[in-house]
């Protein structure tokens, strides 16, 4: 078994759903009292967001590579960064360590073409669905398109990510806001919904609609232990 190295604290509500994934899959695949082996090396994301805001990347990118170094240190086989909108440093991170980043955008691109669909919506931080970091890897490395929110809908996304989803708060108008979103996503083409900030899946769910979901927690969490449990 690979031990699975975890950035997490970003936020800490999606780093625990992360843990209990990671375990609970490996247990199903191993069965008996068996548990996945892994390191998690959290930040505190009070310190990260401020510098988000103001578009400092290169400090973030400097913290980032330091513990993702911690977590290579501390055995991890490979890295898994437990966030979405982190991913756009991901290239950047890679060319300082020296083991591999399962990357979140293409383990989710596989799902969505299992699935045969093509065009997508997108729902994450305002950086993930704004920025074209996320958007062009699906678009040019897998051939996906994607669509995404108006400006008033991003907006609201984001404030209900930072404001709600991050400090573990589950909002019922906010559910409904969202599917209202998705909604509208659907009458644009869209053929799935991405869950592209790792705190939504807590908010929106499966079951509570028809349109696939592609919940990035989940993917990234059973990619973690598809890869630790391989030769
Ligand atoms: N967990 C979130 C994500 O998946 C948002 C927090 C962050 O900006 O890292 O994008």
């Amino acid at each position: 078994m690979k031990k699975i190295g975890l950035l997490g604290g970003m936020t800490c509500e999606s780093s625990i759903e992360y843990y209990k994934l990671i375990n609970e899959i490996t247990r199903k695949k191993l069965g008996g009292i068996h548990s996945a082996e892994s390191i998690m090396v959290s930040v505190d994301f009070g310190n990260i967001l401020p510098w988000m805001e103001a578009g400092k990347w290169d400090l973030v990118l400097d913290k980032l590579i330091r513990s993702s170094l911690e977590v290579e240190k501390g055995g991890g086989d490979f890295l898994v960064i437990c966030t979405n909108t982190m991913h756009k440093l991901a290239d950047q991170i890679a060319e300082k360590i020296n083991i591999p980043i399962l990357n979140i955008i293409d383990v989710t691109a596989e799902e969505i073409k299992k699935k045969g669909l093509s065009k997508i919506g997108l729902l994450g931080t305002r950086f993930t669905m704004v920025q074209d970091f996320y958007r062009k890897r699906l678009e040019q490395k897998h051939n996906i398109e994607v669509v995404i929110p108006d400006k008033i809908d991003i907006s609201y996304i984001h404030k209900v990510i930072m404001e709600e989803l991050t400090i573990g708060k589950i909002v019922q108008e906010s559910k409904s806001g969202y599917w209202k979103i998705i909604k509208k996503l659907q009458q644009v083409g869209a053929e799935g919904i991405i869950l592209g900030c790792t705190e939504i899946p807590l908010l929106v769910k499966q079951e509570e609609g028809k349109i696939p979901l592609f919940d990035t927690t989940s993917i990234h969490a059973s990619a973690a232990v598809e890869l630790s449990l391989s030769k």
